[in-house]
């Protein structure tokens, strides 16, 4: 079983979120042969409907009762397009097959009008792929097309396909699905397949999926095998290695607490439940974005309003930098492990801007602050108490240094550790 490829949409109607993709190809539909392009391109995230409102649109056009608003889905040519096996309708991966060779083939076959429908319809998925080359002889085609011919282009990246091309297209550009409309699409395939599936568990799933609809229906039947019964929240969580938001309103505890060690040992213990740096980063970058909102007023979540209203909006900007360093960093693949606790540890020894704060306007109280927790870092307080004294009147300027002092310390808070580390 293939659930993305079952319930693929096989009307315009079925199709989740794209309205105002399908409603301005309708109305052209509807308005008859001068109102067709010869060249559509369909951008957008993956997994949204590119290459399925493509299909749909070449049912359309070459559907035995159609041209039509709505293809019938049940004539030859229809069926045959749904299949993938049309003879007219060209399904093309543009990233295998990039070359200047594949496109000059493709200008050999389009030399021969339709075989057995209105138009001969090219669909050429990942189209930013094709070199350089490659664009330039399809961009004669584009110009001068046989009027049986269509092209219909799918790209996650349009900034990568030349600017020539792009003015001679169509363009429509597929918003990512958000999370309630996947959750009822989700919700109505279970159903329809017998899957149990818990409602947080559904949540969960939808919201991991990040706007692809085709992902989350992989993942349904992944954990449709995994779970061997009814569908939990935490099936959903183990499986996809989600952390739970639990995990980081603890981390943020330590991290409030300036408790370096704690937070350490918190990563050790996440780590040593299955989950990979990798999960850590995700889940982190997800927790600071909330706890952003949250700060700038802009979510309903009390309890991320809570962690956030503990920490100056400084210090969440900092994490947040951190963080993004550190998912950047996974990326080479080295060390994951070692990257993940230098951002814990850069996290929680990260000089506050409130004690910057503080320490520039004069206030004895950090000192009091510092001695008053183990883990405070000596150097903070040396520079701490170097800083108490010029009092610039001016707010731009104390501004200025400000942000300056912020980065120097802790330049040198990590120059001074590496020296007298091993
Ligand atoms: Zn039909």
């Amino acid at each position: 079983m293939n659930l993305p490829v079952k319930y693929r949409p096989r009307k315009f109607t079925d199709v989740v979120n794209q309205e105002h993709v399908v409603r301005t190809l309708q109305n052209a539909l509807r308005l008859g042969p001068e109102r067709l392009g010869q060249a559509y391109l369909f951008t957008g995230p993956r997994g949204v409907g590119k290459t399925t409102i493509a299909r749909l649109l070449a049912m359309a056009l070459n559907c035995e009762r159609g041209p039509a608003e709505e293809p019938c889905g049940e004539c030859e040519n229809c069926r045959s397009i749904a299949q993938g096996a049309s003879l007219d309708v060209i399904e093309i991966d543009g990233a295998s097959n990039r070359g200047i060779d594949e496109i000059r083939n493709i200008k050999e076959q389009i030399r021969f009008p339709p075989a057995y429908s209105r138009f001969k319809i090219y669909i050429i998925d990942e189209v930013h792929m094709l070199t350089t080359e490659a664009f330039n002889a399809l961009l004669k085609t584009l110009e001068e097309p046989p009027s049986y011919l269509v092209f219909m282009f799918a790209t996650t990246d349009p900034q990568r396909i030349p600017r020539t091309v792009l003015s001679r297209v169509q363009r429509f550009d597929l918003r990512p699905i958000g999370v309630h409309d996947i959750v009822d699409r989700l919700t109505a395939v279970a159903e329809a397949e017998g899957i149990p599936v818990e409602p947080e568990a559904m949540k969960a799933l939808s919201e991991h999926s990040e706007g692809s609809l085709r992902d989350a229906l992989v993942m349904l039947e992944q954990l449709w095998v995994y779970s061997g019964g009814t569908i939990t929240r935490r099936d959903v969580l183990n499986l996809l290695g989600v952390v739970e938001k639990d995990f980081y309103r603890q981390l943020f505890v330590h991290l409030k607490d300036r408790d370096a060690a704690g937070a350490l040992r918190h990563l050790d213990s996440l780590l040593a439940r299955g989950y990979t740096p990798e999960d850590f980063t995700r889940g982190l970058i997800g927790f600071l974005s909330e706890l952003m909102r949250a700060k700038m007023g802009l979510s309903e979540d009390e309890e991320a309003a809570r962690i956030a209203n503990a920490f100056p909006k400084e210090d969440l900007l900092a994490y947040a930098n951190i963080a993004f360093d550190l998912e950047s960093s996974l990326r080479y693949r080295i060390n994951p492990r070692a990257w993940a606790e230098h951002a814990v540890l850069r996290m929680a020894l990260l000089p506050s801007a409130v004690d910057i704060e503080r320490a520039l306007a004069g206030s004895s109280e950090i000192l009091a602050n510092d001695i008053a927790k183990p883990m405070s870092v000596p150097i903070r307080k040396k520079k701490a108490q170097d800083e108490a004294k010029p009092q610039p009147q001016d707010e731009a300027l104390r501004k200025l240094i400000e942000t300056f002092k912020l980065e120097e310390i802790e330049d040198e808070l990590w120059t001074d550790e590496g020296r007298d580390g091993p």
